[in-house]
């Protein structure tokens, strides 16, 4: 019934109960997650993950707060990207908010990971954190609109949405949406077609209400599609289903 497009099941605090949070998806009537890779180091981890359950699939890339690790290459992305259960690149993109000073690498490091999503003709995971114009003027340099994607934990402004929706990207809610002071982003929920939007958890960060300041996890993600349904006036039902149909389409992942 519902989908959590993006989390790190591999992070400590979620790590150690892998077997508990599966169960608990269950229950809440989460059928699928999407594992997202951070760093090429826990690449091999998050992948066995994904290999060991049928509803859990993985990404590989390199996440922008990251300095001074393993630089991927388009080669290395592109390889890593071949497995079957490999459903996206990223997560990739811009964060001006963690780090400041020459963020050079930074959008080099995007630029390889777009590079790499179009010879692998694998949607991109984008992150972008007080960057949103070099974010969307990077992924029309570099073609991003060739193989699409989300732009995830999404926090930026409707103009945001609807120019990364013009190259073809979903955007995804995290329970960021449920926090009673977002009132732009409800707005943006509100507005864009459900056709386009996903839902997340992005946990073990950003628990959303009633779980606030909690561990996050996958079973929360209903509580994003709530305030959605809340929001434009539908029922839960209708979100989840709709939310989980863009999901395959975007990641052409088998059910
Ligand atoms: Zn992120
Ligand atoms: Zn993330």
């Amino acid at each position: 019934m519902f989908i959590d497009s993006h989390c790190h099941i591999n992070f400590p605090g979620l790590a150690e109960q892998q077997s508990a949070i599966l169960a608990r998806m269950q229950d809440a009537g989460v059928s699928h997650a999407l594992c997202v890779s951070v760093n090429l180091e826990d690449f091999p981890q998050v992948l066995t993950f994904a290999e060991n359950h049928a509803n859990v699939y993985a990404s590989v890339g390199v996440h922008p707060d990251h300095e001074n690790i393993e630089e991927p290459s388009v080669i290395r992305l592109v390889e890593l990207a071949a497995h079957p259960r490999i459903v996206a690149i990223g997560e990739t993109g811009l964060d001006y908010f963690r780090l400041t000073g020459d963020l050079d690498w930074q959008r080099e490091r995007f630029r390889t990971h777009i590079r790499a999503a179009r010879q692998a003709g694998k949607p991109l995971i984008i992150h972008t954190r007080a960057a949103a114009e070099d974010t969307l003027r990077i992924m029309a340099e570099e073609g991003a609109a060739e193989t699409g994607g989300v732009m995830h934990c999404f926090t930026e402004s409707l103009e945001v949405a609807q120019a990364a929706i013009a190259m073809g990207f979903y955007i995804s809610f995290s329970g960021i949406v449920t926090f009673k002071n977002a009132l732009a982003l409800k707005q943006v929920a509100q507005t864009i077609p459900l056709e386009q939007m996903l839902i997340e958890t992005d946990s073990p960060y950003l628990a959303p209400v009633p779980h606030r300041g909690k561990t996050n996890e996958p079973a929360f993600v209903c509580h994003v599609a709530e305030e959605i349904a809340r929001l434009r006036g539908i029922s839960i039902e209708e979100v989840g289903e709709m939310t989980s149909h863009n999901f395959f389409r975007l990641f052409k992942a088998a059910a």
